[in-house]
């Protein structure tokens, strides 16, 4: 994952996997959520040793709330809140780390490397047919000017269609949306791409495909990440973006 590296120096966009916290199972280890029932102190460390990682100020922290909405929230001068109730976060402040934390779901990073305007999104399943990261985009054009063709994009460790059965109703939705191209059938079985769907819903809008990168982990297969679909209960990984100062 270094499409924004190296070259691009003063942003920073990283995926964390599972390992390195103190969290105890079946939150092990780096667990990075409050509201799956961990231990909250282990959640906080943990995010200490995050910001130690990716070398960010715990205190300018901004995360979300996520409800797989389609909500976005632009974070500016006035903003107080650490944490936003929404599904999407953008900023052109410099030092504020945005995270959007993910078991399965898609953490999608953006950067528009002119404007320098970063956003952090979640596009699970409903996110991703409200088309959250279209929206993104959307929003960056029209409150900071932003040229989709200068907008970079990493999405980044979540369910690939290897793991991610759906219901019929589900896939049919998904056809009747946005096409057949985005359901498997294996075995009497529907598999929804939802990476592909948020690459075509990116393009759609006009960043570039070569500018779109996609993280080809499967959090269900590779088991350095969290993973709804196959844990249960289980911890948050975080995707985190921030402009240096
Ligand atoms: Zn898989």
């Amino acid at each position: 994952m270094n499409i924004f590296r190296p070259y691009y120096k003063e942003v920073f966009a990283k995926f964390s996997d599972r390992w390195g916290g103190v969290s105890n199972p079946p939150y092990h280890e780096l667990n990075l959520a409050l509201h799956v029932e961990d231990n909250p102190i282990d959640v906080l460390k943990n995010r200490e040793i995050l910001a130690k990682k990716f070398d960010f100020y715990i205190e300018n922290l901004i995360f979300m709330e996520q409800t797989h909405s389609d909500n976005i929230k632009i974070i500016n001068d006035t903003f107080t809140n650490k944490q936003v109730n929404c599904d999407g976060i953008i900023t052109n402040k410099p030092n504020i780390p945005l995270m959007v934390m993910v078991a399965d779901c898609i953490p999608v990073l953006l950067y528009d490397r002119v404007k320098k305007v970063i956003s952090a999104v979640h596009a699970g399943r409903n996110g991703t047919f409200k088309q959250i990261s279209k929206k993104a985009v959307t929003i960056m054009k029209e409150e900071f000017g932003s040229n989709p063709e200068d907008i970079v994009v990493s999405l980044g460790p979540s369910i690939h269609s290897c793991c991610y059965e759906v219901g019929e109703d589900l896939a049919d939705i998904a056809i009747k949306s946005f096409g057949e191209k985005y359901v498997a059938k294996r075995d009497g079985s529907f598999y929804l791409d939802l990476q592909t769907l948020n690459l075509d819903q990116l393009v759609s809008v006009g960043v570039k495909e070569e500018n779109i990168e996609i993280s080809p982990t499967c959090t269900s297969c590779d088991k350095n990440y969290f993973s709804y679909r196959r844990d249960g209960v289980t911890g948050r990984f975080a995707g985190v973006i921030k402009l240096h100062g």
